[in-house]
């Protein structure tokens, strides 16, 4: 495998690149990890089975995408593909560090220059791509409101039902969402997608990075939504995106109704108290 991968980097260099060291990295919770090196040049790879090829595809274009816009760092992606029995992608090595106040003032004014660099007039995506390790939907709409109803909301819930969640009518709460967004239109923004904190970090310069995204364009909100449903990012990350492109004073009221969509995600995913924090905010909603 590990020759494949280097033949694979060597032919998308243009420069001859045979592995001299590997180590495992943990921290990931779907794929194994790995930074391989030569002498000079390190690389972090992500492996899975052959099966789940368009998993990194997408997270392929999505850091090619995002990387393109030249607004914050991200790993720049090199390859992938499939050999054997595994499926691979390959980026920069990326050496990470603690970062400080101004790290995170500048990772908020560098994601509020990503939410404005790319002029879509449509939401959605090229491809369908993942969430975690979720199937994420992303055809093409002109609504937002319906966009997230229906392929954020509604999709998540039809997963739940399979698993046995007990929350309230699909379509109802459906078309609730749609009700509460009908008179919101923000402008589509690449958005990252998945932003919790295990995908944000530092290098050891200080610069900030976002990882691991699952890249679509969507209200910009989403990504702000995401990164305060596990306690929050620190403060200066709030004020450099707001000196840089300031909230929308209807942002905290849709909170709640955006992050219902990780919510359901962590529920199909991990099960357990997602649950009884998705009923309660559909119960929310709905009243
Ligand atoms: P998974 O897709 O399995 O969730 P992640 O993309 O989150 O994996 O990566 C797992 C861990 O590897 C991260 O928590 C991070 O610490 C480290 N990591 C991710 N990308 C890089 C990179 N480009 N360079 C160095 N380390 C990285």
């Amino acid at each position: 495998m590990w020759k494949e991968i280097a033949a694979k980097i060597s032919e998308t260099t243009g420069e001859s690149f045979e592995i001299t060291a590997h180590r495992s990295i943990g921290g990931g919770s779907i794929n194994q990890s790995y930074c391989i090196s030569d002498r000079d040049r390190h690389y972090f790879v992500k492996i899975n089975q052959a099966n789940q090829i368009e998993m990194f595809a997408a997270e392929y274009l999505g850091l090619q995408q995002m990387y393109d816009t030249q607004t914050i760092r991200i790993p720049q992606p090199l390859c992938c593909g499939i050999t054997g029995e595994n499926s691979f992608i390959v980026m920069e090595w990326l050496e990470f560090g603690r970062g400080d106040s101004r790290s995170w003032e500048l990772m908020g004014k560098h994601l509020a220059n990503l939410h404005q660099s790319q002029a879509s007039d449509r939401f959605g995506w090229t491809r369908n791509n993942t969430i975690g390790s979720t199937p994420q939907m992303n055809p093409w709409s002109e609504n937002w409101g319906q966009f997230f109803a229906e392929q954020r909301i509604g999709f998540q819930l039809r997963l739940a039902k399979r698993r046995g969640g007990k929350f309230p009518n699909t379509e109802q709460v459906v078309t609730r969402v749609k009700e509460i967004l009908a008179s919101w239109q923000p402008q589509p923004s690449l958005v990252h997608g998945d932003l919790w904190s295990g995908n944000a970090a530092c290098t050891v310069e200080g610069e900030p990075v976002i990882l691991d995204p699952a890249t679509y364009w969507g209200d910009r909100e989403v990504d702000l939504a995401m990164t305060e449903l596990f306690g929050g990012f620190p403060a200066a990350f709030y004020r450099g995106y707001n000196q840089t492109w300031p909230l929308d004073r209807g942002y905290e009221g849709r909170k709640s109704l955006y992050n219902l969509y990780h919510v359901l995600n962590h529920f199909n995913l991990f099960g357990g108290g997602y649950e009884d924090q998705g009923s309660k905010t559909i119960t929310r909603l709905l009243s």
